[in-house]
């Protein structure tokens, strides 16, 4: 009989995030694998979607989008980007930036067609090339001996070929943590100019930065000559730490917005309206939150970081997100564990602590079985109980 599931979907079986939360619960560990917060949100943003869900806001949103957050997004987007942003024709929110990666995939490209991703890849992106029947290229951010995950300009340029269709830009990039400088963003830019192929800017974490003296975040369509061939997707769940909103959007020129829309009003149609009128909320008020978020994550990757780093692991530190990579060879020899995954089996069971096997984010898996992805989006206390137990480590 043929299997219920489909042979498109078949091997990507279940995402790690789910699995490795399950176990953490099973085994009552602290759960560093999955990236949500363990504390609120903003309350002004709460109490904007209560007062939404009592004064009757609870039918349908229009397909697009509110109005009122659909030019929140577009004036957010003009102040980043210095872009004009049309919030009617180029604004399309959608259920997190999960969804904005389908309906953009779905939405511009056929069967066939190629799409460059960079390894690691955020899950969702390899199995939505699958989804659209297309062929994922791949380029691999290998990590350098400063630490830092970068890419080989020639693999880059061989990625993009008569076929591709589309690129996905992941900056800050989860997993690892890079923030991707202008230099190498324009050398992206260029093979997107020279094979006309589409630029899906995944830039959630675009307000998780850390240290002064990090590189800038910088939105990809304000690099020159892309604002018309990149459609930019972000969200408010990273930047207000409300993951469970699920309220993301995809910006970009009014063809490309309508290709995502084609695809978003049969994936989803609209989206929880309350909780639009919190997100634009959220938007408006984003000066009141952000800084100390950034502050929390920031001593949370320095304590986390360091603890790492007593225990053997080699920290590739991250310059945003709230993800922290790395190398565990030297903890695996100790204890004859062979990779990421059989280690975070040991670390769940043995020492009550979830992370992430970071070769599920490879095609190339050895490319990344000798690292691990700790989150660090936590109250420091849970961030403390966690190092706590990885200190057996130490005895191991
Ligand atoms: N983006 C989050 C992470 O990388 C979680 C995504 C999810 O659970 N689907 O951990």
């Amino acid at each position: 009989m043929r299997p219920a599931v489909s042979a498109k979907l078949a091997p990507f079986g279940t995402t790690i995030f789910t699995t490795m939360s399950r176990l953490a619960a099973e085994h009552g560990a602290v759960n560093l694998s999955q990236g949500f917060p363990d504390f609120e949100g903003p309350a002004f943003v709460k109490e904007a979607a209560a007062r939404a869900l009592h004064h009757e806001h609870n039918q349908y949103a229009p397909m697009p989008g509110l109005p009122a957050l659909r030019a929140r997004i577009a004036e957010r987007f003009t102040r980043d980007t210095a872009l004009a942003c049309d919030p009617d024709a180029q604004v399309v929110v959608t259920a997190g930036c999960t969804e904005a990666i389908a309906a953009a995939l779905l939405g511009v490209c056929d069967p066939g067609d190629e799409v460059v991703l960079f390894e690691p890849y955020y899950d969702s992106y390899r199995a939505c090339v699958a989804m659209a029947g297309c062929t994922a290229r791949f380029v691999a951010l290998r990590p350098g001996a400063d630490g830092v995950f970068r890419f080989d300009p020639a693999e880059l340029a061989g990625a993009f070929t008569g076929r591709t269709r589309a690129v996905i830009v992941n900056t800050p990039h989860n997993p690892t943590g890079k923030v991707f400088s202008r230099e190498e963003l324009e050398q992206i830019a260029a093979c997107c100019r020279r094979t006309g192929a589409i630029a899906i800017a995944d830039e959630v974490y675009e307000r998780l930065l850390f240290e002064p003296s990090a590189l800038p975040h910088i939105c990809f369509a304000s690099l020159p000559g892309m604002a018309g061939q990149t459609l930019t997707l972000s969200s408010i769940g990273k930047t207000f730490s409300l993951t469970g909103w699920k309220i993301g959007w995809a910006v970009g020129p009014a063809s490309l917005a309508a290709a995502v829309r084609s695809a978003h009003q049969f994936l989803a149609f609209a989206v929880a309206t309350p909780l639009q009128h919190g997100a634009a909320e959220a938007l408006k008020r984003e000066a009141e939150y952000v800084p100390e978020l950034v502050a929390l994550l920031d001593a949370n990757r320095r304590r986390l970081g360091g603890a790492l780093s007593e225990l053997g692991f080699v920290v590739h530190p991250p310059a945003g997100t709230y993800f922290i990579c790395a190398d565990h060879s030297a903890v695996s020899r100790r204890l004859s564990v062979v990779d990421d995954a059989e280690l975070c089996t040991r670390l769940i069971r043995d020492y009550g602590v979830a992370a992430i096997p970071p070769s599920v984010f490879y095609d190339r898996k050895h490319l990344g079985r000798n690292l691990l992805r700790f989150a660090f989006c936590k109250k420091p206390e849970t961030i403390e109980e966690g190092i706590r137990r990885l200190r057996a480590l130490a005895r191991a």
